[in-house]
């Protein structure tokens, strides 16, 4: 049994923390048990009141002659109940219990005092039926019929009683405990911001100096690298409150809500200046207006944006509220957005690089036990093209790992096992794949394998695996960057071109067929030399110029608008240059592999039998099979 638990971290809340959710009166757990108490209360109520009624009733007349026989030993007199105990006994030895209903009877009194019974008088005004009959039971019905409407309407899509009225939902969170210690790899962006947060701190005293606030600061990045978090943090570090929505929260079901919504923050925000008003994901509201993108419920969505505009440009910066916005998507941002005055400051949060992703690591690793061999230097390397977000999601992986393996620290192998399920899916448990499958599949990333050691600039292999693995993954080539690239040369993208088509080959040569397995491959090849040709210029035919005018998302790498500017002609040349560049690169990965049919065999034939093999284990058969060729 591991000695020391592991401090597992749920998924951190997204900005949520600061979105109280309006509770039904079903959810709070607190109107449940007043409920069931106010249940039980009553019908403890109605079961004594029934135990009465078990009192035999009887006439008037009966009661007298009881009365007169000497027969009642006690009573209690109201209003509209008389009720006793006689002293005649039951079948079971117990006092009979009676009840009656009272005449308006003057010489009662007298009578009782007569017969020497003990009696009580009890007035009719019965506070406990007047509160549960009068007053609770009828607010229960009421709540209930309410609860009941407004969950039917809350699953609608919006709270009508509540339009426009959405001041519950923005919060100020007092203090977000988030500061730049916990953010790494984004020093420039950090730097940036450091001006926002002198600013923050004293507005007045910024401004004597003359210095001039930007309104909004929009951060740009890819998902995952920080935005969010870097916005709390400055929060943090200014020590002020801090105001976030997410821009899909400013568009409702209705229209106008959006806009109220909009109002109401910056509201809400100058009374509590100085402060943050931080809108994450604003490509949700901010589109372009009238763009190409646009589809369907527009109009609710540039009622918002244009609320924004009106608000952004409203406010005075000298009170000290200071607008941060996030997306990954500027490029659908509406211009008016980024116009001076509003956005007018872009802060890129990038992917981290090496050292970034060493320190993110250290944050992230801070809480756990590490094995000494872990070197999180190592790690970084191990992890090209990783952000923020997958990093946190390695640690806390290796962790789970680790206490699963029931360790007593996390060790390097729990993080290589946790960086495999980060970036190829976690491993399929029932590895159902036929005896001919494996083998082909064998061949084919064998293939993949022996082009990658084989061609100039070919990273170095790291791991070749032929156990599934997440979405139709039936194998796969790990290769690792020996350094991060910025820039690929036109031989760089060949030998990546050679790489992909390595699968297929392989397959070809080996079994004279191919198979459906190559598809993710031949796109991606056809993909790199599409681009070779009409976006790097790297085809002599076409020359070096561009063709296609292309909105490309710099963040998230799609393509999001392709106008077409160029003739027939050249489309019918970048088919055929396109093709080109594909069939001789095949005839390269035929020269390659027919040349190391040994070197082929042997390793799919290891891989087969063993399913994983290190970078060291490939080089090792590819040394083997060529020492047997020269005996
Ligand atoms: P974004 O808003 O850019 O999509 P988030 O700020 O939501 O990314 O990041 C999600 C989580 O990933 C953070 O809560 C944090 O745990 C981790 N993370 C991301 N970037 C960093 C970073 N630069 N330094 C430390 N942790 C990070
Ligand atoms: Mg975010
Ligand atoms: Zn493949």
């Amino acid at each position: 049994m591991p000695k020391k638990a592991f401090r597992i971290k749920p998924p951190e809340p997204e900005i949520e923390v600061n979105k109280p959710r309006e509770q039904s009166m079903w959810q709070n757990p607190w109107n449940f048990s007043l409920l069931y108490f106010i249940l039980m209360f009553a019908f403890f109520y109605f079961f004594q009141a029934s135990l009465g009624e078990q009192r035999q009733v009887i006439p008037y007349s009966q009661f007298q002659e009881y009365l007169n026989n000497n027969q009642v030993a006690e009573c209690v007199v109201s209003e509209k109940k008389i009720t006793g105990t006689l002293k005649i006994q039951d079948e079971k030895g117990r006092p009979k219990l009676f009840s009656t209903v009272p005449l308006k009877d003057d010489v009662l009194v007298k009578q009782l005092n007569q017969h020497g019974v003990k009696y009580t008088v009890r007035y009719d005004d019965n506070w406990l039926n007047n509160l549960i009959f009068g007053w609770i039971l009828p607010m229960l019905f009421i709540f209930a019929i309410w609860g009941f409407i407004s969950r039917r309407l809350g699953s609608m899509g919006g709270n009508f009683l509540n339009i426009g009225k959405h001041k519950a939902r923005i919060h100020a969170s007092e203090q977000t405990k988030v500061t730049f210690e916990d953010v790494a790899g984004v020093e420039e962006a950090e730097l940036e911001l450091e001006e926002v947060i002198e600013f923050l701190k004293n507005p007045q005293y910024f401004q004597r100096l003359g210095g001039h606030m930007p309104k909004g600061v929009l951060l740009v990045g890819p998902p995952g690298t920080g935005k969010t978090l870097l916005a709390k943090a400055v929060a943090g570090e200014a020590g002020v409150p801090f105001f976030s929505i997410s821009g899909s929260e400013f568009i409702e079901m209705f229209v106008g809500v959006g806009a109220a919504r909009v109002r109401d923050l910056f509201d809400q925000a100058r009374k509590k200046a100085p402060c943050i008003i931080f809108i994450d994901e604003l490509d949700a509201i901010g589109r372009q207006r009238g763009g190409p993108l646009s589809v369907g419920g527009n109009d609710e969505r540039e009622q918002t944006l244009n609320q924004l505009l009106v608000e952004i440009d409203g406010f005075d910066t000298s009170k000290g509220v200071v607008v941060l916005a996030a997306t990954n998507r500027p490029e659908i941002l509406d211009k008016a957005l980024l116009r001076a005055g509003r956005f007018d400051r872009q802060i890129v949060v990038d992917k981290p690089d090496l050292q970034g992703r060493e320190a993110i690591l250290k944050i992230h690793t801070k809480d756990l036990e590490l094995a000494n061999d872990v070197d999180l230097h190592l790690i970084a390397r191990r992890t090209p093209g990783l952000v923020g977000a997958d990093l946190a999601n390695v640690a806390n992986e290796a962790a789970i790992l680790a206490a699963r393996r029931r360790r007593e620290a996390v060790t390097t192998k729990d993080f290589e096992d946790a960086i495999e399920r980060i970036i190829a899916g976690p491993e399929k448990k029932h590895n159902s794949m036929g005896k001919e499958e494996k083998h082909r599949v064998a061949y084919h990333e064998s293939g993949h394998a022996l082009v990658a050691v084989t061609v100039p600039t070919g990273e170095p292999v790291h791991k070749v695996s032929i156990i599934p693995r997440g979405v139709g993954a039936l194998g796969y080539t790990l290769q690792l960057p020996v350094k991060e690239k910025f820039l690929a040369t036109k031989l760089e993208l060949l030998d990546q071109v050679a790489i992909l088509l390595g699968g297929r080959v392989a397959e070809e040569l080996a079994f004279g067929d191919v198979s459906t397995g190559a598809q993710n491959d031949l796109e991606r090849a056809t993909e790199i030399a599409h681009k070779m040709v009409c976006d790097f210029g790297m085809s002599d035919k076409l020359g070096p110029r561009t063709y296609g005018k292309k909105t490309v998302s710099p963040f998230l790498g799609s393509v999001t608008t392709e106008d077409r500017n160029y003739s027939d002609e050249s489309a019918e040349l970048i088919d055929q240059e396109i093709g080109r560049i594909i069939t001789e690169s095949h005839q390269r990965v035929l020269d390659i592999l027919q040349e190391k049919r040994q070197s082929l065999d042997l390793l799919a034939r290891t891989l087969e039998e063993r399913e994983v093999l290190s970078g060291d284990e490939v080089e090792e058969i590819i040394t083997e099979a060529v020492e047997k060729k020269t005996d």
